[in-house]
């Protein structure tokens, strides 16, 4: 009895840590030690559990500390060895493999267990939503890393497939639930299931993976929180809420800072092959030289960095902080304009900047960056691009048009860090480029902020 409250005690201390972690998350100055709470209250949790005499796992230890051991080796090797910019396909690998776990908890449960009408409602929803987050994760990881196209996983109608898939999902899940239904009709659910994960995510693509993928995280909570209802656990049921929870609000957040609705998302109104802005044939460019650039913001009294996906790929973050500090020295009063969307992560540029020591007040979200771009002097781009797409706000037949952006071209003037003219993430030109107050500066981003900040030094 005694033993049994400790380990109550201990779940409520996961779960407070796991509250508690998730709160310092807000903050690229907390969420270090946010991320540390959170895994010192998923150790206890382990723990408790395999203190749990109410679970029946007797003899089963040489199982999970072989479990535990390999899993926790593949994630440490996996997370130290990833590139920033592949941080993406990484949740998204380790979220469908929280969708399998809860997918084969349930099956388990569904196919040796004697379950009543709750029970069976309980193990099956565990298991479609686990079934639906593990290969729509994993196709959405092979998407973003370019493995495979969306031409090659979309067929005509795709979504009215899509509809008629879901009602034979829901007419098996309703008849499973009512009846003792054979291990075969489970099994031939469990390969539905996973077929339409697969279906679902299929018609998805370009700039709306990031929302794609924070709601099959959300999903995946909710499987494991359906999975802590299976088997009575109350730290498992908490976890799994505060997943689904924050995955939910994250989608509906990333939904609003491109202006659209989920079904929208969700029925691919938004592609990678939109094609408006083009650049007219005849416009040309115009360039500008490291010398200059610097001369610029040297004598300029703001300056405002908008950093974007191509700040993660040339690594330029701590030079960026170099040049940051070096105008500062001289005067000049530095911001950063972060996007939502910016880069391939929720979160991305607050990330890269934190590991550069950008102090945190000076990022300033859209609608303040918004609000100061009128004033600023020089606006920097850093490997940004659809962010600061005016198509968005001036062309109703682009693909991004109604997605909030950061209106760069309010700034007196506005240089852009890119190498070449190529568009950015959702495939299409952008007429900022060509803009009377732009200034193309190309090369890596990292090379061309060195190169002015040793122009800038030298005046
Ligand atoms: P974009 O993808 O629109 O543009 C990035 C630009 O960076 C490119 O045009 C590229 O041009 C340039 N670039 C790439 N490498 C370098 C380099 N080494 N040095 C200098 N420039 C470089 O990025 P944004 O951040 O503006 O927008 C993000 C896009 O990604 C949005 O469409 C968003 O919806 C989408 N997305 C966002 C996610 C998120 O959660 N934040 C997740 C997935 C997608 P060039 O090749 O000419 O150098």
């Amino acid at each position: 009895m005694i033993f049994t409250t400790i380990v109550d005690i201990a779940y409520l201390i996961g779960a407070i840590l796991f509250v508690w972690g998730l709160r310092l998350l807000s903050s690229p100055d907390s969420a270090r030690k946010g991320n540390t709470l959170a895994a010192i209250g998923m150790a206890i949790g382990i723990a408790g559990s395999l203190c749990d005499n109410r679970i029946d796992g007797e003899g089963n230890y040489v199982w999970i500390a072989g479990g535990i051991v390999l899993g926790a080796t593949i994630g440490w090797l996996v997370a130290k060895k990833i590139k920033m910019t592949d941080m993406p396909q990484m949740v998204s690998v380790f979220n469908g493999l929280g969708g399998a776990c809860a997918a084969i908890l349930s099956i388990v449960e569904l196919s040796t267990v004697s379950l009543d009408t709750g029970g069976k409602v309980i193990s099956l929803f565990a298991l479609l939503i686990g079934c639906v987050a593990f290969t729509g994760s994993m196709l959405a990881y092979l998407k973003l890393d370019g493995k495979i196209w969306d031409s090659q996983v979309t067929w005509p109608k795709h979504n009215i497939i899509n509809q008629f898939l879901l009602i034979i999902v829901l007419g098996m899940f309703t008849y499973l639930a009512m009846t003792n239904a054979s291990n075969t009709l489970l099994i031939a659910f469990l390969v539905l299931c996973l077929f339409y994960g697969w279906s679902f995510v299929a018609p998805i693509g370009g700039a709306d993976m990031p929302v794609v993928i924070s709601l099959l995280n959300s999903f995946t909570g909710l499987s494991a929180a359906a999975a802590g209802l299976i088997y009575d656990n109350n730290l498992m049921l908490v976890g799994g809420i505060l997943v689904g929870a924050s995955g939910t609000i994250l989608t509906v957040l990333m939904c609003q800072a491109m202006n659209r609705s989920l079904f929208n998302v969700l029925i691919g109104g938004f592609s990678a092959a939109g094609g408006a802005a083009q650049g007219a044939d005849d416009q040309v460019a115009k360039t500008t030289s490291a010398v200059d650039a610097s001369i610029l913001l040297y004598y300029s009294q703001s300056v405002m960095f908008v950093p974007g996906y191509g700040l993660a790929v040339a690594q330029a973050q701590k030079a960026l902080k170099e040049l940051d500090d070096t105008l500062e020295a001289n005067g000049v009063d530095v911001k950063y304009a972060i996007h939502p969307v910016a880069g391939r992560m929720p979160g991305h540029m607050n990330v890269l900047l934190a590991e550069a020591d950008v102090p945190y007040p000076k990022l300033l979200d859209l609608d303040d960056a918004n609000a100061a771009l009128p004033s600023t002097d020089v606006v920097v781009i850093v490997g940004a691009n659809d962010v600061v797409n005016p198509a968005a706000v001036d062309d109703p037949t682009s693909s991004i048009y109604g997605m909030p952006v950061l209106n760069v071209w309010d700034a007196k003037h506005v240089i852009v860090l890119k190498r070449s003219m190529s568009p950015g993430y959702a495939g299409i030109q952008n007429q900022l480029f060509f803009h009377e107050k732009t200034k193309m500066f190309f090369g890596d981003a990292k090379d061309s902020i060195q190169s002015l900040l040793s122009e800038v030094k030298n005046l």
